[in-house]
């Protein structure tokens, strides 16, 4: 449309359904409708642009804008034979917001307009219908005042609900119509006592003050919040238009109705028409829920004839906007009409659901398929949700850590946890201020985590995201008393045992069970996927430590692991002690012995692991945390040394006891198991035990651990350490190599900073290959590459890029050392504040900071590329399952992104987005 110079309003015939930004939505669509034939009630639409000017030139309308809204009225009037405060025939209309994005409730309508005392008598005289006449005019009165008068809503509702008290009636419908026209008297009253005028009777006054008011409820309070809430941009929505549209009457008798549809179900997708009316209803009433609409269906039975025609406008609509939509009809007198159509939100099932079938039906094909639904949006199906329709109010929340809801009885220590869960199999939830790696097996028997200290990447957050288990992480409300065996919110105390239901996509945590709905990975979705793995030119790898993860992977569709991290291999409970043995061990021989021990252990992983993922690629990375994380902390240490020296204190007494007993008495039942206790040789043991890790612990002490002895610094130093890995992965390559089984492993190093410490550890590579060809008598197939994590590494890609086969970023610690952030004071502390004042957009451990640390990703790659030329490059940070990040991983040309098991889906929608919007733009 050419929006012509200076006209600021258009009729529903001349309008661009196209032009949303112009028009607003409503407004777009409404021309669009009468342009294509559908029964709209004859109406115009004043500019989003007149809106802007308004609200810019101090509340006053630009130029001419009142002459061209007097043109369309004259115009209304022509079409519809009434006139605009016409006494024997009136013409009504309603006065409706819309803007560019849909803000529910958040702007108002007008209806009836055009009533006052003179035009009451004429809508009686038309209808004959006195009854209707004074509710329209009660309506009108009501409405206006309180949307272009500004009368607080409870001085019309105090009086009407009097009046209905004192006729004893329940709904509207049964006042009669004395009754009505004594409200609207009343309510003449209120809107004079509220703004000290009367109620104005010239229509085209009325007219004024509504177009003002609606314009202006564009930068009110609400609308403004709403916007801050929902970040709607002005490039999304920038002003309100204003709709006048000719009324029609849904209450005009039993021959009248009124309604709102959906095309097709948006509860799951499917296809049956979906919707409520209200026979002898204004559209309000059905909004309202002042009485309970009927199903749509119903229809089919009590109006026939008209329902047949709103299956047909049903099916127009949905042909001709290639989209399911939500709209809303008033039938007057046996006449359909179309009120307002608009693109139906769902929930995410049933617009996958509605995708697939749509292209099936050939109105749409399979790239807009893909396009319709937001990557982030799979979400919703691949973790198990609380039911939408439970309303619970959370107790206390937390960081939102690993996605999903769970519900189970509370524990307070991993121990604990297993032995109640061999004792009665019910669902559990570990509750813990933070976790160690020695509650691991309290993971594994828990449906979910929770946490009253931490953030997204504290302990508890990792793992259960790699176990796919929902996890609230630093809940700080929550006290937590172990030794109690309980937990204080406020006032309110949790028991073991206790029921609470946790939401790890929002934070939230709830007292009792709150219903939860299942995950379900459907096979339209699996449809849809397959779409977009045909058309994404990234690779989706899954993140993942062990077996069972990595068969989780597969059937979200991985296309291989792009990172397992060794060292949570160590963390099974039966593993644990042989890792501490390792640690504490004083000399060489005694790590040698551990890591021997180790070794069978670790190559039995791979082989699951190449195994399971035949015949994709498997990226191991060598150990990188500091060694100390496999060690309880210094205080635990401390605490449990004095638990035990009590300990042995009072079994010295009770070693007197028993020698004092049996002196006094030969035969006493009391003092067998007194004796058997009195063993404190054993405590002894436990004491010593617990000194040399404590001593252990103290001479790991780093100042700065995660800038500190690690990664492959931890391997230089430790050479056998990582001589042990390197040997299980190739040992393993060989034993499936010679089972048939085809394998991709690839060695990955951790925190490498320059190439010399590639060169150092290749060497190690090599000669365990050497031997294990030799011992096996085959070549192990693998690849040898690095973590891209340190900046400088970034910026020596080219040197690096002569050591390795391939780089993979690990953008959360790329990103901490790019800021000087370290992730976890940054959350806790600074970084919202830093989001609110708008200092920085994002929260970069989330959305990659593609200015930055993607900078610094773009050069890596140029300068690694110019070495080898189709070097493999992916990226195993978080931000590997993040939609935007993913189209950035995509247009800087890397290889693959990997994420967790869940995101995988996520991720290949993602990667299929970045190829079509890079087309379409
Ligand atoms: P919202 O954006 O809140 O849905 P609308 O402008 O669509 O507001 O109007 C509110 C209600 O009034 C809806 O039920 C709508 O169908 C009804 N309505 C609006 N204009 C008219 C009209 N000209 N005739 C009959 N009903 C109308
Ligand atoms: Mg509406
Ligand atoms: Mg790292």
């Amino acid at each position: 449309m050419s929006n012509k110079q200076g006209q600021y309003v258009y009729s529903f015939t001349e309008g661009d359904g196209k032009a949303r930004q112009l028009l607003g939505g409503k407004g777009a669509n409404l021309c669009e409708m009468t342009q294509i034939g559908l029964n709209v009630p004859p109406g115009y639409t004043i500019t989003t642009e007149a809106c802007l000017k308004y609200l810019e030139n101090n509340n006053t309308y630009p130029d001419g804008l009142m002459e061209e809204v007097k043109e369309q009225m004259t115009a209304l009037e022509k079409v519809t034979g009434k006139g605009f405060g016409d006494a024997h025939n009136p013409l009504l209309v309603s006065v409706r917001s819309g803007s560019a994005m849909s803000m529910p409730g958040m702007m108002d309508t007008i209806l009836n307009l055009g009533m006052n005392s003179e035009t009451l008598q004429g809508e009686i005289e038309q209808t004959g219908d006195e009854r209707f006449a004074y509710d329209a005019y009660r309506r009108f009165i009501q409405l206006f005042g309180k949307v272009a008068l500004n009368v607080d809503d409870e001085h019309f509702d105090e009086p009407f609900e009097a009046l209905k008290k004192r006729e004893g009636v329940k709904e509207d419908v049964g006042l009669s119509a004395d009754n009505l026209k004594e409200i609207s008297e009343v309510f003449l009253d209120v809107v004079h006592a509220q703004t000290g005028q009367a109620f104005p009777e010239d229509p085209y006054i009325q007219l004024d003050l509504a177009i003002k008011a609606v314009l202006g409820s564009w930068s009110g309070k609400r609308a403004v919040d709403y916007r801050r809430e929902f970040n709607i941009t002005p490039e999304m929505a920038n002003g309100t238009a204003v709709n006048i549209c000719t009324m029609v009457f849904g209450n005009r008798g039993d021959d009248c109705a009124t309604g709102v549809a959906f095309t097709r179900n948006p509860g799951n997708g499917e296809n049956i028409f979906y919707g409520e009316y209200l026979v002898n209803a204004q559209g309000e009433d059905v909004v309202a829920g002042i009485r309970t609409p009927k199903p749509i269906a119903q229809m089919a039975e009590e109006m026939p004839d008209l329902y047949r025609q709103l299956e047909e406008l049903r099916s127009k609509l949905e042909t001709h906007y290639s989209e399911i939509q939500d709209f809303e009809f008033t039938i007057e007198k046996g006449i359909l009409y179309c009120l307002q159509t608009r693109n139906g939100k769902m929930n995410t099932q049933a617009m996958v659901r509605t995708s697939v079938e749509l292209v099936q039906e050939g109105l749409i094909n399979e790239e807009q398929a893909l396009l319709r639904i937001a990557p982030e949006s799979l979400e919703q199906m691949l973790f198990p949700r609380l039911d939408p329709n439970a309303n619970a109010t959370a107790l206390a929340t937390g960081l939102p850590a690993s996605p999903g809801a769970a519900c189970g009885h509370v524990v307070f220590d991993a121990d604990r946890a297993v032995a109640q869960k061999a004792a009665n199999d019910r669902p559990l939830i570990l509750l813990r201020e933070e976790t160690k790696p020695e509650d691991i097996h309290g993971f594994f028997v828990s449906e979910a985590i929770l946490t009253s200290r931490g953030g997204k990447t504290s302990h508890a957050a990792v793992v259960a995201r790699g176990m796919g288990k929902p996890c609230v992480a630093g809940a700080a409300g929550i006290e937590v008393d172990v030794l109690a065996r309980r937990a204080h919110i406020g006032d309110v105390v949790i028991k073991e045992g206790d029921l609470i239901t946790l939401d790890g996509t929002t934070g939230s945590v709830y007292l009792g069970a709150v219903d939860t709905v299942e995950a379900e990975f459907s096979d339209e979705l699996k449809t849809l996927l397959s779409w977009a793995d045909k058309r994404a030119r990234l690779k989706v790898m899954a993140n993942a430590d062990v077996p069972e993860d990595a068969e989780r992977a597969l059937k979200y569709g991985a296309m291989g692991i792009g990172l397992c991290r060794t060292e949570r291999m160590f963390n099974a409970a039966e593993r644990l002690p042989i890792v501490l043995e390792m640690i504490v061990s004083d000399t060489l021989e005694q790590r040698q012995a551990a890591l021997d021990r180790l070794l069978p252990i670790q190559r039995q992983d791979f082989v699951e692991l190449f195994t399971t993922m035949s015949p994709r690629p498997v990226t191991v990375r060598l150990l990188d945390p500091p060694i100390h994380e496999f060690l309880p902390s210094e205080n635990q240490l401390i605490d449990d040394l004095v638990q035990l020296k009590h300990l042995r204190d009072s079994m010295r007494g009770s070693e007197v006891l028993s020698a004092t007993l049996s002196l006094l008495s030969t035969e006493n039942g009391v003092l067998a198991p007194i004796q058997q206790l009195a063993d404190s040789s054993l405590v002894d043991e436990a004491i010593e035990k617990k000194e040399a890790i404590l001593k252990k612990v103290r001479s790991l002490f780093e100042v700065n651990p995660m800038l500190g002895h690690r990664g492959v610094r931890l391997g230089i130093t430790f050479p056998e350490i990582y001589a042990m890995q390197i040997r299980a992965v190739l040992e393993a390559a060989c034993e499936c190599q010679k089972k048939g089984v085809e394998v991709h492993p690839e060695i990955m190093i951790p925190q490498v900073c320059t190439s010399e410490e590639l060169i150092t550890i290749k060497v190690i590579v090599e000669t365990i290959r050497k031997e294990v060809e030799q011992a096996q008598g085959i070549a192990p197939i693998f690849k040898f590459g690095t973590m891209m994590e340190v900046v400088r590494a970034c910026m020596r890609a080219e040197q690096l890029a002569q050591e390795v086969e391939f780089f993979s970023f690990g953008t959360n610690d790329l990103t901490q050392a790019a800021f000087s952030f370290s992730r976890e004071d940054a959350e806790n502390k600074f970084l919202p504040m830093y989001n609110e004042a708008g200092i920085l957009q994002d929260n970069p451990f989330e959305v990659l900071d593609t200015k930055g640390v993607g900078k610094l990703m773009e050069l890596a790659v140029g300068w690694g590329r110019g070495v080898r030329k189709d070097m493999k490059i992916g990226i195993c940070g978080e931000h590997g399952g993040h939609p935007a990040s993913i189209n950035f991983c995509h247009k800087i040309g890397l290889t693959y992104v990997s994420c967790s098991g869940p995101r995988v889906p996520i991720a290949r929608l993602a990667a299929a987005h970045a190829v079509l919007l890079e087309s379409s733009s």
